[in-house]
């Protein structure tokens, strides 16, 4: 039978809030509500209320305190992220499941948290080089398979962003393999670098590509999907554990049915709810974090 090593473990989730800096035209008209006290709690400084600024620092009372698994302040790397999820990573190369997802509003940073840049890689990027190291430096007689699948969720619609010009794609409920993409392509990989290159290629495919200020764009989700095929030959034959990474650039809030899967059963999940430090995003950020508590 095809079972992982410890599948009887109870789904866990992990929940991070992630501030980013001002940007340079924020710096300008923008004051910084965002107060991370330590790396779990974070306080939002009402910005209504907060006139005197100094009277709100001592004298603490109009301000709202929230405590997280991890809180990372403006002048964290993506890098300080993954260090906390990366045993989580490592799991999906014997046989567990896994889902990282960020959650924000629009220009609160999950792109950058997800995708990164050259000089900070995103979650996405640096999940990718673990899985391929740990395959390349196992050291036991068991075969791998790498592969992927990206697709966007658009206004409802499946699309598959592997594939040239995609029609809709459906759901199944499928007895093996939980709910499924009925014809979405997968493609075998086998370097972080070529998951990248598709990474690119289904970006430019999406409905609306990093358009931030564009309305539209809160209503595309994307979900890249890395699942590892372990074949272990043992005395008696030969089992195989898959083990299943879904990275999710989430568009607004509520999650949608393709994330069932991950957050249930053998599976860890981690949230990464992305705030910006804005005053004139104190509602955005409000709801963001009321959300990420609840979820806890
Ligand atoms: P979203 O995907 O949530 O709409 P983005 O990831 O596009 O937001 O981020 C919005 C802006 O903030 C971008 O210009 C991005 O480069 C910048 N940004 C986000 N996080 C950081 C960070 N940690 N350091 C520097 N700039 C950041
Ligand atoms: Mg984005």
């Amino acid at each position: 039978s095809i079972r992982a090593p410890d599948s009887k473990q109870t789904a866990t989730l992990q929940v991070a809030v992630k501030c980013r800096p001002l940007t340079d035209s924020e710096q300008r008209r923008s004051r910084h509500i965002i107060q991370v006290i330590d790396d779990k709690n974070v306080v939002v400084l009402d910005p209504d209320l907060s006139k005197d600024y100094l009277e709100i620092i001592q004298n603490r009372t109009k301000e709202r305190r929230y405590c997280f698994d991890h809180v990372y302040a403006p002048g964290c790397s993506n890098a300080d992220v993954y260090k906390n999820i990366s045993s989580t990573i490592a799991g999906v190369v014997q046989g567990l499941n896994a889902t990282v997802f960020a959650y924000g509003s629009t220009g609160s940073g999950k792109t950058y948290t997800m995708v990164g840049t050259h000089s900070d890689p995103g979650l996405m990027v640096l999940s990718f080089r673990t899985i391929f190291d740990l395959v390349k430096k196992d050291d036991s007689k068991d075969t791998f398979e790498v592969s992927c699948s990206y697709l966007e969720v658009y206004n409802e619609v499946i699309y598959d962003l592997l594939e040239k010009s995609s029609g809709h794609l459906e759901l199944r409920e499928d007895p093996e393999h939980g709910i499924m993409v009925a014809g979405l392509r997968r493609i075998k990989v086998h370097s972080a670098d070529k998951i990248l290159e598709l990474l690119n290629i289904g970006n430019s495919r999406r409905k609306t590509e990093s358009t931030e200020a564009n309305s539209t764009s809160s209503r595309s989700h994307a979900v890249l999907e890395i699942t590892v095929k372990r074949k272990q030959k043992g005395q008696y034959g030969s089992q195989v554990l898959r083990g299943k990474l879904a990275l999710v650039d989430l568009a607004g809030s509520k999650l949608t049915r393709i994330l069932k899967d991950g957050l249930s059963g053998n599976s860890r999940t981690v949230m990464v709810a992305t705030i910006s430090p804005a005053d004139d995003q104190y509602h955005h950020t409000t709801n963001t974090l009321k959300y990420a508590d609840r979820a806890k």
